[in-house]
């Protein structure tokens, strides 16, 4: 059966619940950037089903590109995280909303410097999306905009994100049973 993945695992946030939370958020991003020229930017992989839904909801036009990070050089752990796949947008006076599946301790958003990065290259201003959130372990502070969920500290995966890279095609967000 799809999702089985030879783990044991529990439906967490369903499909529907998904859906409807994501029409609300993109609702409230089709107001705030109203008449404003807005680049969304996706962060890969895990956000791609959450961007491709959340941008599809909006109701005004955008741009739209992707980063990677990637925090191994050299087959070395390396503790400034790059940024492999850089967006290739002019993001001058421009509106930035970086889209992101989930905010667990924040460091890969804080030690990639993401925001400062499209600052310097003359965003006006940079905002996060994120679908998931778990703030029981946060270990940065980082300002979320737009938040879908918050759960405790489970291993989820589904709707874009990965378990042992399988598992991302699920409609809908499942945990890891302990
Ligand atoms: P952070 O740097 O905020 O701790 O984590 C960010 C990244 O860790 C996410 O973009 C995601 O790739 C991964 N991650 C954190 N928690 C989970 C989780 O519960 N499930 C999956 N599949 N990935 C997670």
């Amino acid at each position: 059966m799809k999702g089985d993945l030879g783990i044991k695992s529990e439906c967490l946030i369903s499909s529907e619940e998904i859906q409807t939370r994501v029409k609300e958020i993109a609702k409230e991003i089709s107001r705030d950037y109203k008449d404003k020229d807005l680049v969304c930017v996706g962060i890969l992989n895990g956000s791609y089903m959450f961007y491709a839904d959340l941008t599809r909801n909006l109701e005004i036009d955008t741009e739209n590109s992707f980063v990677r990070f990637h925090s191994y050089v050299n087959n070395k752990k390396n503790d400034d995280l790059q940024i492999f796949l850089d967006t290739n947008c002019d993001c001058r006076n421009r509106h930035i909303l970086l889209i992101e599946d989930i905010i667990d301790t924040g460091n890969t958003i804080y030690r990639s410097d993401i925001v400062n990065r499209f600052y310097q290259a003359g965003a006006l201003s940079v905002k996060i999306a994120t679908l998931i959130s778990k703030p029981s372990c946060r270990e940065r502070d980082i300002q979320i905009d737009y938040l879908g969920f918050e759960i405790d500290d489970l291993y989820i995966f589904g709707y874009g994100l990965d378990t042992d890279n399988k598992g991302r095609n699920i409609e809908e967000i499942r945990y890891i049973c302990r």
